[in-house]
């Protein structure tokens, strides 16, 4: 009972009488009893998950068969939702599912917004007396309105947070607002580093324009200092003006901010040609390993299809879909069939707003459906480090937590509450338990959302051990329910 500091405490001993002690040691014996050991389940499986979860091993890693899924799935190319590239990813994954001898393979239509990047994205330091100008890397966020077909030029004004913009007020008008705050650092946790500075990029356009500003400038999401832009999604509040927001990488950046310091008044042009091209359809993929005996239940394993499109989306989030599609090849190579069915979804619009995930929760054909687990790969196709399940009553945690160590072997060392992801959330309202392979991400945002993010940086047998984790923890589910 270390959960009790004032028994435990230096001064406990001088104002506690030997009678109160005793009590409170019983009382602590009490809750001890009380709380009992760790869950064992009903029938121990133990020796039988092992016996499957070493010939997963075994399979899985005598080859790379994860990554031939992720060379296919990025020949498509970047695939931006609704480009053509996306159709293509539609049509690889659904045949890359037959080919797998899945059941019920089909695409469920997702009806989505299509925006394209254009040809132009162009920015620059205007010269000074001291020197000429200076080009910077930029790229449009996602989402972004063009500039006039000329450019605009403006004075550039630096700032730290979107409140900082708010404090500035009128004096952001008629200028370029530059959100300059770095991922911090000194978090050790890579998501939460870009967690806490994501809000420059998705609401920093609108809260400058409030105060009259004409475009916005957005430090890259990387903690490399390179000139690689990053994009990713912008919203742009209703009622607010729109207005051109872009990406510098950090070495531009970083030297910007230096020209501000040393110059004062800094003006940079700006030239942005994207463009929305309204509404168009697109294509959740679905196949599964139906359940032997309840198959109306339901572990879903998914990725999303869609990616920027500065690159192919390798890890972000080809590997998720990849991973998904490996852990139901390794049960069928195995022959096993699962008492409840095993469901791989590639959705499509993760990036761009979460459309697929909504659609594919929302489908008539989910009528009689009860989605157990619903777990979500969206962190790189890194190496394993924990395996992430949550609920809202912590069952299905309950379920897993006897095996844990099954997974320890690839990575998992331990199994934490969490998991779950934007395409699986709408899953999780209704009910379902969040899942998700934690991984090592410390280099993800080195390629996330940049030019970067390449076939060539997923390492094929990290990728393996999360597929192997995955069908591991959907064999599992599958035959204990929840
Ligand atoms: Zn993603």
């Amino acid at each position: 009972m270390t959960s009790c500091p004032a028994a435990g405490g230096p001064a406990a001993g001088s104002f506690m009488n030997g009678t109160r002690l005793i009590a409170r040691l019983a009382l602590a014996a009490l809750l001890a009893a009380a709380a009992g050991p760790a869950p064992v389940p009903a029938a121990d499986k133990s020796a039988e998950y092992r016996a499957v979860v070493d010939r997963l091993r075994q399979t899985g890693l005598a080859g790379e068969r994860a990554a031939e899924f992720l060379a296919r799935i990025v020949s498509a190319g970047p695939r931006l939702t609704g480009s053509p590239q996306a159709a293509a990813a539609v049509e690889i994954t659904r045949r890359l599912m037959e080919e797998q001898g899945l059941a019920r393979v089909h695409t469920e239509p997702v009806e989505v917004g299509r925006w394209v990047r254009g040809e132009i994205a162009e920015a620059a330091v205007a010269a000074s007396p001291r020197r000429p100008a200076v080009p910077l890397a930029v790229c449009a966020l996602g989402g972004s309105v063009a500039t006039p077909d000329r450019g605009l030029a403006a004075p550039v004004i630096e700032v730290g947070s979107l409140d900082e913009v708010d404090t500035l007020g009128d004096r952001v008008r008629g200028r370029i607002v530059f959100y300059n705050r770095p991922m911090d650092r000194r978090l050790a946790e890579p998501f939460a580093a870009y967690g806490g500075a994501a809000d420059q990029r998705v609401g920093g356009a609108s809260r400058a324009a409030r105060h009259g500003a004409v475009a916005v400038l957005v430090r890259s999401l990387t903690f490399r200092t390179d000139r690689h832009p990053h994009t990713g999604r912008l919203v742009y509040e209703p009622g607010t003006t729109r207005i051109p927001a872009a990406a510098i990488a950090t070495a531009d950046a970083d030297l910007l901010s230096r020209l501000l310091r040393e110059e004062k008044n800094v003006a940079v042009s700006l030239r942005l040609d994207c463009r929305d091209l309204g509404r168009t359809a697109s294509a959740n993929v679905v196949g599964e390993i139906t359940g032997s005996e309840i198959p109306e239940e339901i572990v879903l394993l998914g990725g999303h299809l869609d990616s920027w499109d500065l690159s192919v989306g390798a890890h972000d989030d080809a590997a998720g879909c990849a991973v998904a599609l490996e852990a139901l090849a390794l049960l069928r190579d195995l022959g096993l069939k699962p008492r409840r069915t095993v469901r791989a979804v590639a959705f499509m619009d993760e990036e761009f707003g979460g459309t697929g995930g909504r659609a594919y929760a929302a489908s008539p054909l989910r009528r009689g459906e009860r989605h157990i687990v619903a777990a979500e790969s969206d962190r790189g196709g890194f190496t394993p480090a924990a395996l992430a399940i949550g609920g809202r009553d912590g069952r299905a945690r309950d379920r897993i937590m006897p095996y844990a160590q099954l997974f320890a072997p690839f990575g998992a060392a331990s199994v934490v509450p969490g998991g779950g992801g934007v395409d699986v959330a709408p899953l999780v309202e209704q009910g379902a338990a969040p899942a998700a392979v934690l991984v090592n991400a410390q280099s993800y945002f080195d390629v996330h959302h940049s030019a970067l993010d390449v076939l060539d940086a997923v390492q094929p047998r990290e990728l393996e051990l999360q597929a192997i984790i995955l069908a591991a923890l959907a064999w599992i589910m599958a035959e204990e329910g929840i």
